[in-house]
């Protein structure tokens, strides 16, 4: 990984785009097997994927001093963001598909130009705003198959950002950049496509179609 990529300079990209993060876990020590939370407990209940120490949504900054205070202290550790109920919302995919054939299929349907990231095994993340509630009736806010599943995120959840690292080493990767935040999609149609995608199996479809 060139200097440029590290979790520190990674860091201060963020407050430009829009994004407050904050300094979370990592998976320790950097480089050998078995792998454990960077916090020490050994029975972590969310390796690699919580604030350091007392930290919590309310810390998340864009102020770039204290960003370079808290890399300069963690060099490894990893970025995190928190989703709020106006601004950022994440819907979360999981399906066995490979996500470059996810992103093929919406881009076929021409979904939107919004920022995707590559969260791991199985996993993407669609930053778009948050899904605000309507005062009749409750939005659909996930929806599951047999085979995957998508979620909005509830408003507070923490959500790992590129370059954090995973347990099992995987780094998340931008599968579509950030511009910035104010340029986020809506979230209700992306939600709509990914649970038509799951509903009719087309996803599962297209993971059959490239396994061949
Ligand atoms: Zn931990």
């Amino acid at each position: 990984m060139s200097d440029s990529q590290s979790p520190g300079n990674y860091a201060l990209t963020y407050p430009g785009r829009g994004l407050a993060v904050l300094a979370a876990h990592w998976p320790t020590p950097p480089a050998d097997l078995p792998q454990f939370c960077s916090c020490g407990n050994l029975d972590c209940p969310s390796p690699a994927r919580h604030p350091i120490g007392t930290l919590n949504a309310a810390d998340a900054t864009r102020d770039p001093g204290q960003l370079a205070r808290w890399w300069l202290a963690h060099p490894t550790a990893n970025v995190a963001t928190f989703t709020d109920e106006s601004h950022i919302g994440v819907l979360e995919l999981y399906h066995p598909a490979k996500p470059e054939h996810v992103m093929r299929l919406l881009n076929a349907h021409r979904a939107g130009q919004g920022p995707v990231i590559y969260a791991g095994q199985g996993r993407v993340l669609f930053l778009v705003k948050p899904i605000q509630p309507q005062p009749d009736h409750e939005p659909a806010r996930s929806y599951s198959s047999d085979d995957g599943e998508v979620t909005c995120l509830a408003s507070e959840s923490m959500v790992l950002l590129p370059p954090s690292r995973l347990m099992d080493g995987e780094r998340l990767r931008w599968m579509r950049r950030l511009n910035h935040t104010t340029r986020l999609p809506d979230a209700a149609p992306l939600l709509a496509l990914l649970t038509e995608l799951l509903e009719s199996g087309t996803l599962e479809d297209i993971q059959a179609l490239m396994a061949m």
